[in-house]
C-alpha cells in the first residue's frame, strides 16, 4: 500500500535524481579531507549561510552536541528553551557527554525566549554559580508549532549575547523552512549566530546528514571533536551528493509544503471534534482532540492507517502532521477525508 506519511519530514526518501547522483559521486577519504563531494557540500553550505566554513555530520543531534562541546567547558551553563530539541529530545547529551549544564527558560507561544528572561538567566559572577557561556535558539521551533523566529528577534538575542560575552548557537534543523516562512534570505536569520546546525535529512529530503556551520576556527575544533565522537566518515561523498541536490533544488520549494500545511489546517478546522491552534507558519500542523471524541490517539492512528494515511500523536490528546516533498495535493485531500470519516 502506498501510504501518505505525515508522521514527520524525516520520512522523506531520496529522489531518483539524488539516487543517481549518489551512485555517480566522486569520493575520497573525508578524514583526509579528500572527498571532493563533501568538500563541495561544505563550501556551498557555508556560502549559503554566509559563514566561513562548515562540516558534514551524521545527524543533527551530533551537530548540536559538537557545537555545545566547542562553546562550553564542563560545568558551563547554556540558556535554552524548555521546549528546545536540544533540551528535550537529545537524550541529555550535553550533560551526559559534555558536562554542560542546561538552564531552561520558557519558550513563548511564538517560539521565542523572552529577552528579559534571557537577561535574567545570565549568571552573575559568584562562587555559587555556574558560568553562562551560550544561548541556544531553535528555528523553526518545532514543539511551539514549527514557528519561525524573525531576523530582528535573532539580532536582539545576538546583541544580548555580545554584551555579555556569550556565544549564540542556532539549532536550525529547519532553518530553510524558517527562511521560506518569513520570505527572507537564510543568511539574515543566522547572521548574529556563532554557529548553526541544519538538517539535510528532513524537509530537504536527503537520506542522511546535517551541517554544522561557523567560523574557520570553530569548524577546525569541531572537526577534531567529530573524530572523537566517532563521526569521522570515509567515502561519505555518497551521502553528500544527495545533500548537494537538497541545497540546489529543495530549499526554494519549501513554500509548497507550507501551503499544503495551511490547506490541511483549514480542512481539519472544519472537522468536528478537533481543536486547531494558530494557522501554521511552516510545514507542521498541531491539533488537539476535544473531550467529545471517544477515540484514543492510538485508535485514531490505527484507523487512519487503514485508510492509507500515517500520522503520529504528539501527546495524550494531541497530533502533529508534517508536510513534505512526498505529500502532494491528493495526499492532503486523502488525509482530510480520512480524518472526517474516522471522527464522524
Ligand atoms: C531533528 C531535529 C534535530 C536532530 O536531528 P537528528 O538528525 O534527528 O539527530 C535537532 N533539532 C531539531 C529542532 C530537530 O527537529
Amino acid at each position: 500500500m502506498q501510504y501518505t506519511d505525515l508522521r514527520s519530514d524525516t520520512v522523506t526518501k531520496p529522489t531518483p535524481e539524488m539516487r543517481e547522483s549518489m551512485a555517480m559521486a566522486e569520493v575520497g577519504d573525508d578524514v583526509y579531507m579528500d572527498d571532493p563531494t563533501i568538500n563541495a557540500l561544505q563550501e556551498k553550505s557555508a556560502a549559503m549561510l554566509g559563514k566561513e566554513d562548515s562540516l558534514f555530520v551524521p545527524s543533527g543531534t551530533m551537530g548540536n552536541l559538537l557545537a555545545l562541546l566547542v562553546h562550553c567547558q564542563r560545568g558551563d551553563e547554556v540558556i535554552v528553551g524548555d521546549c528546545a530539541h536540544i533540551y528535550v529530545n537529545e537524550a541529555g547529551g550535553m550533560s551526559a557527554l559534555g558536562g554542560v549544564h542546561p538552564r531552561p527558560i520558557q519558550n513563548q507561544a511564538d517560539g521565542t525566549l523572552a529577552l528579559d528572561d534571557i537577561r535574567a538567566a545570565i549568571q552573575t559572577e559568584d562562587v555559587h554559580h555556574t558560568i553562562t557561556r551560550l544561548i541556544c535558539l531553535e528555528n523553526t521551533q518545532n514543539i511551539c508549532g514549527g514557528v519561525a523566529l524573525s531576523a530582528e528577534y535573532t539580532q536582539q538575542v545576538g546583541m544580548i549575547a555580545r554584551e555579555n560575552n556569550l556565544s549564540l548557537h542556532i539549532d536550525g534543523a529547519r532553518i530553510f523552512n524558517a527562511a521560506a516562512a518569513l520570505n527572507v534570505d537564510v543568511k539574515e536569520l543566522v547572521a548574529p549566530a556563532d554557529s548553526v546546525m541544519f538538517c539535510l535529512s528532513k524537509g530537504l529530503v536527503a537520506p542522511v546528514g546535517s551541517m554544522l556551520v561557523g567560523s574557520q576556527k570553530f569548524i577546525k575544533r569541531v572537526r577534531h571533536l567529530r573524530k572523537m565522537l566517532g563521526g569521522g566518515m570515509r567515502q561519505a561523498g555518497i551521502l553528500a551528493a544527495a545533500g548537494l541536490i537538497s541545497l540546489e533544488t529543495m530549499t526554494a520549494r519549501l513554500g509548497q509544503d507550507h501551503a499544503r500545511a495551511k490547506i490541511l489546517f483549514e480542512g481539519l478546522n472544519q472537522i468536528r471534534g478537533l481543536k486547531l491552534g494558530a494557522s501554521p507558519q511552516s510545514n507542521m500542523v498541531y491539533f488537539d482532540l476535544l473531550d467529545e471524541v471517544q477515540l484514543s490517539v492510538n485508535q485514531i492512528v490505527e484507523e487512519m492507517k487503514k485508510r492509507g494515511v500515517l500520522v503520529d500523536w504528539a501527546g495524550p490528546r494531541r497530533f502533529r502532521l508534517v508536510t513534505h516533498y512526498w505529500v502532494d495535493d491528493v495526499g492532503v485531500e486523502q488525509t482530510l477525508e480520512a480524518f472526517a470519516q474516522v471522527l464522524a
